[in-house]
């Protein structure tokens, strides 16, 4: 379904490899258009941007990059994985860019264009700069601005003191990230989830560490110790363009989105250094971040917090981490299980744990819900699932305002509830209604903001998903069309639905999939 073109740069001279196709599924059947998508890729600086026609009133710019924070690939170890190099990046980048050196720059200008701001966020595996603006000539024009800064910030020595971290005059640590850390480090869930991460993604015998368990914000002791230089060289490092991706979506047309992504284009050839060609550079970043690192298997041998598989009448030698927090109120607690889950790839088993937990916790009448809350004599307040799908990701159980009391009996109800729907208390009727909610919900969602639909499947293939020219694990060479289908199949969710559905007479495949994935984890 996809069509491969190319079109030379206005401004770069450079022959773009375009794919197009029509639009996501899930975003509707009415936009006809064969070239609802267009991906772009250059294949000078390997830069990529893609362009999506939804018919939002709202244009929205995300800038997208992979970051990995592994403490320096191939054993180099020139960083901590907890200097939080991402996140004070992310913060220097709207300090200045080599162009525009001034802070405050790019909200100044977005002001005029009706945008509601700049923005960004940094994530366990990426870090992502965004902006909206009412139509699209706003960010059009802005988005070589936007880049500009982040792939030529200044990083200047005075921006990163009082920016990241410096000690006042009372002999006081200070700095804008620094008091962000202080504010999250020592916070409840923030310690459950750093430890949960600790032991689900532990370091390789080697030694080498795993970007997943990082504090990618940065820890404070580490911050007191981070230098400007190490920022530097993270971001020469990963702020590359064949690490770039720059996405447009809203009522725009390609042709204009086209121009401004070729300015980008143009800018990195005439900024480009021989310092910044890939053989040259002083870090051993090689590949892409992610898939090209190994994620060392969990330890499972004599390791507190480290369950082994549940077996019903067996003695379990299990014992669970604890972690204890200032707090004013000592009688509560928070409990995290987590489980390593599949591979990326699998798409559908990941889409039907999420249903599957949603089917065990959502709503009062859900079976943990019964067990833990609902009832005359609850033992906590709340519980809720989480997850990441990473190359290999992990879902996660929380038990919120638990009665310190009665910590010990969370984990072996727990285990009893599901070993109960194992083994015959499964309701395919709550399944089915569990599917009917997330597909209308899913429906609703992508009306009013298509963008907000979309935009996880994008960056999850981004930084996952096959590429042109790479090879496949059958050894055959990756196409266009197949990193276009690929692309589809990580933003459309409604076959997976479909399938899911096909599975309502069985109550064995869902039962499988908790053995499988939760009781023998
Ligand atoms: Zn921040």
């Amino acid at each position: 379904m996809a069509t491969v073109s190319t079109e030379v740069g206005p401004q770069s001279s450079t022959e773009w490899i375009v794919t197009s196709s029509p639009l996501f599924s899930i975003l509707g059947t009415e936009n006809k258009s064969t070239d609802a998508i267009k991906s772009y890729r250059s294949p000078k600086t390997s830069l990529r941007g893609l362009v999506v026609k939804t018919d939002e009133p709202i244009c929205s710019l995300h800038i997208l990059l992979s970051t990995e924070s592994n403490g320096g690939g191939n054993g180099s170890r020139w960083h901590h994985p907890d200097d939080g190099l991402p996140h004070t990046l992310e913060h220097l980048v709207f300090l200045g860019s080599q162009t525009h050196p001034h802070k405050g720059i790019l909200d100044k200008l977005a002001n005029r264009c009706m945008a509601d701001g700049t923005n960004a966020w940094t994530a366990t595996d990426h870090t992502a700069y965004t902006l909206s603006t009412a139509g699209s000539e706003g960010a059009i024009n802005l988005m070589p601005i936007f880049a500009d800064h982040v792939l030529f910030p200044t990083l200047t020595d005075s921006g990163f003191v009082t920016e990241i971290h410096h000690i006042n005059g009372k002999g006081e640590n200070k700095g804008v990230v620094y008091c962000e850390m202080q504010g999250r480090e020592n916070g409840e869930g923030s310690l459950v989830d750093r430890a949960a991460m600790d032991l689900l993604y532990p370091p390789a015998s080697n030694g080498e560490t795993s970007g997943y368990s990082a504090e990618t914000g940065g820890k404070m002791s580490n911050l007191r110790t981070l230098t400007v230089d190490k920022v530097r060289r993270y971001h020469e490092e990963y702020y590359t363009p064949d690490n770039t991706i720059l996405i447009l979506t809203g009522n725009v047309e390609s042709a204009d989105f086209f121009k401004a992504l070729d300015e980008v284009e143009a800018l990195i050839l005439k900024r480009q250094q021989p310092s910044m060609k890939v053989e040259d550079r002083s870090g051993p970043r090689v590949g892409r971040p992610w898939t090209n690192s190994l994620v060392p298997p969990m330890i499972v041998e004599n390791k507190v917090g480290v369950y082994p598989p549940y077996k019903p009448n067996e003695e379990w030698k299990a014992q669970p981490l604890s972690i204890s927090f200032p707090s004013e109120d000592e009688s509560r607690g928070t409990i995290s299980l987590a489980w390593r889950g599949p591979p990326y790839s699998t798409r559908a088993t990941w889409n039907h744990l999420t249903l599957l937990w949603d089917y065990l916790t959502e709503s009062a009448a859900s079976p943990l819900q019964l067990a833990f809350v609902e009832n005359d004599d609850p033992l906590c307040a709340d519980i809720g699932p989480a997850s990441d799908v990473f190359t290999e990701g992990y879902h996660q159980l929380w038990f919120q305002e638990v009665d310190v009391e009665s910590m010990e009996e969370i984990v072996p109800l727990f285990y009893d509830e599901i070993s109960k729907q194992i083994n015959g208390d499964f309701d395919l009727a709550r399944m089915s209604t569990v599917i009917r909610r997330y597909r209308r919900r899913l429906l609703e969602g992508s009306e009013r903001r298509p963008t907000r639909a979309i935009i996880d499947g994008i960056c999850r293939n981004f930084m996952y998903g096959p590429r042109a020219g790479e090879q496949s694990t059958g050894g055959s060479v990756i196409s266009p069309q197949d990193e276009m289908a690929a692309l589809h199949s990580d933003v459309d969710v409604l076959p997976l639905l479909d399938e899911a559905e096909g599975k309502l007479e069985d109550a064995s495949y869902w039962q499988g999939l908790m053995k499988e994935f939760i009781l023998d984890r």
